[in-house]
């Protein structure tokens, strides 16, 4: 399987605010927002590193509202209403099952109108019915792109921070000379498992046609992430740590050790200025 043909198949179309604030918890759009459309699957890899570079700002102790914010500013709110789901028709129903339990409620089964109104910490579902079809989406996502709807700072950071955790083992594991027990437990915590919401759509117009729809941003990341890492041609991931401020990039270029050109300037004068100076004492010796 071939991922590149699914993400040229699949419809990126998302909604970022011009600015978010945190209310009670929650992410959402600033009230004097304006609504923007990009596709976040042609930005993919940008955003899985933004994602994965907010994740160790989280590692440092930054503060969360601080980094979601930061994140969502970026590249719009997660879609935690669609991604937790089993099922995208979910609000049809009268219940919705949800793929896991302990974000809603301790249970995986929850009255659809409850489920929703997680969503609105103001009260208010107020709507606007045409950004569903802007983005050529379900009308569910009338509710996620609203201006009313609102996300737990706490579930988005710990995402992103587990994402930066994994990746973290990753690096961990390429290391030589590991203990067995180092190893085994380093194992243990790179097994990950997770269902992602990628949904099918097969009509016919001239000829066959498919498009894939994702359930959120967070199927996209982990969509990518796990592309990147353990890509099927055994080829070393493109995802690399800058040799100088230690920021995950993107780049498929193997001997890649830098992620932008003043980093590696900058290394370059440090390292530059180091030799010079232990030339100079070994003169004076
Ligand atoms: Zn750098």
């Amino acid at each position: 399987m071939n991922s590149g043909s699914i993400f040229a198949q699949m419809n990126g179309n998302w909604i970022r605010w011009s600015e978010y604030r945190i209310h009670d918890g929650y992410i959402m759009p600033a009230e004097n927002a304006l609504m923007m459309m990009y596709d976040a699957v042609a930005e993919r890899n940008e955003m899985l590193c933004y994602a994965l570079n907010c994740g160790r700002r989280l590692a440092a102790k930054e503060s969360a509202e601080e980094v979601c914010l930061d994140f969502v500013s970026h590249y719009g709110v997660i879609g935690w209403l669609t991604a937790l789901p089993a099922d995208i028709d979910f609000q049809e129903q009268q219940v919705t099952y949800l793929r896991y339990a302990g974000y809603v409620s301790s249970e995986k089964m929850v009255a659809t109108k409850d489920y929703i109104a997680c969503f609105f910490p103001q009260g208010s579902e107020l709507v606007q019915n045409s950004i569903a079809q802007l983005t050529n989406r379900d009308a569910v996502f009338n509710k996620v792109f609203s201006k009313f709807y609102g996300e737990p700072v706490a579930w988005t950071a710990t995402m992103l921070l587990a994402l930066y955790e994994h990746y973290c083992c990753g690096e961990e594991m390429a290391k030589p000379d590991l203990s067995e027990k180092m190893a085994r437990d380093l194992k243990r915590r790179l097994e990950l498992k997770e269902s992602l919401g990628l949904s099918m759509h097969i009509s016919f117009k001239s000829a066959l046609h498919c498009s894939y729809e994702m359930d959120s941003l967070r199927t996209l990341l982990l969509f990518t992430y796990s592309q990147a890492q353990c890509p099927a041609d055994k080829q070393p991931s493109p995802l690399k740590r800058c040799k100088r401020c230690g920021d995950i990039y993107y780049n498929e270029n193997n001997r890649s050790e830098f992620c932008s050109t003043k980093c590696r300037n900058h290394y370059n004068v440090v390292v530059f200025r180091e030799r010079h100076r232990s030339d100079n004492k070994k003169k004076v010796k």
